[in-house]
């Protein structure tokens, strides 16, 4: 019988550490969680990944461990398994060696990148985009994240910031952008988006029917509720929704004209709203798209869930590691 082996997949958040086994196939043998403990110092948090990569080591048995993946939040110079920019999550993260603690303790194949982009490959490898060699996937939370993977791997650029598609700009002097720029796509299709914008349209004195279930001065208000309102046809909701879809499907022509994928996956909680955000991103997409009798790549959500980032730094390890038995057949 042939040897049964499986990669060590863990996804750093700020709360939580989630640790995965996963199989060439993308099956998840075993996975459990541990708190993060950045208030206790990089020392805690890091240990708390080594002891959590100890467990999950134990918990494969028969199967043999063949490598690590570790995706953490901010930028990551993969090269040097080196954190080199991180936001306040995780306090003075920056600067922290990442990779060689877990070479020096398990002796095993390292790879460590940005928590974002692992989701990225997650999904393109093991989820949606099982089977595609060229996928573009981008995430809609409360900024939006994206990546590109190219002949099944992720392209991370000249400086490791490739695949920043929430930063697309979509409207010249439109809403200011998180990151301090107008008009950039995340400052409309992002949840932080959609709830801005229909406080915007409340504040001009338009009336929805949203004010009666995010409380005083709709301080509740989710994206959730923006588009729960839009799928009931309230106006304001449905316009922002609308507008913002409009935006993604835009960005979306730009990239596909850019990297010419065979699929486009969003995923975040967005994604999870169906028809009245994709038909309106696909009618943008059909709009702008250069080449359209050619271009066939269907717009899709994603497949995994909270399991893509530890799934995802899996299968990272498992492309680094040229491992011809990956099996992601759709
Ligand atoms: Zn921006």
């Amino acid at each position: 019988m042939a040897e049964r082996i499986c990669t060590v997949g863990i996804d750093l958040g700020g709360t939580n550490i989630v640790f995965g086994l996963v199989t060439p196939r993308g099956e998840l043998l075993h996975h459990f969680s541990r708190p993060t403990e950045g208030e206790k110092g990089t020392d805690r948090v890091m240990g708390n990944i080594l002891d959590g990569i100890s467990q999950s080591i134990e918990a494969a048995g028969e199967y043999r461990v063949n490598g690590i993946g570790l995706g953490s939040p901010g930028v990551v110079d993969t090269e040097h398994g080196l954190v080199i920019q991180c936001a306040p999550n995780i306090p003075n993260w920056s600067g922290q060696q990442i990779r060689q603690p877990i070479i020096d303790r398990f002796r095993l194949p390292s790879f460590v990148d940005n928590d974002a982009k692992m989701a990225v490959i997650g999904e393109a490898i093991f989820g949606a985009g099982a089977g595609k060699k060229h996928v573009l996937v981008v995430t809609l939370g409360t900024g939006i994240g994206g990546g590109v993977v190219i002949n099944g791997k992720i392209h991370r650029g000249a400086y490791y910031c490739a695949g920043e598609i929430g930063h697309a700009v979509v409207q010249i002097g439109g809403r200011r952008c998180a990151c301090g720029v107008e008009g950039h796509l995340e400052a409309y299709a992002s949840a932080k988006g959609l709830v801005g914008q229909v406080h915007e349209a409340l504040q001009e004195g338009k009336t929805s029917v949203v004010t009666e279930w995010a409380g005083p001065e709709l301080a509740g208000l989710t994206a959730k509720m923006v588009l729960d309102a839009a799928k009931q046809g309230d106006r304001v909701c449905l316009d922002v929704v609308n507008l913002s879809s409009h935006y993604l499907g835009m960005a979306l022509a730009h990239f596909a004209m850019v990297f010419d994928p065979e699929m486009m996956i969003i995923s975040g909680g967005i994604s999870l709203a169906g028809k009245i955000v994709f038909n309106s991103v696909q009618e943008a997409y059909d709009r702008y798209i250069y080449y359209t009798d050619v271009r066939k790549a269907p717009i899709v959500p994603a497949r995994l869930g909270f399991e893509a980032g530890m799934v995802g730094a899996a299968a990272m390890a498992m492309i680094e590691l040229n491992l011809n038995e990956i099996q992601n057949l759709p």
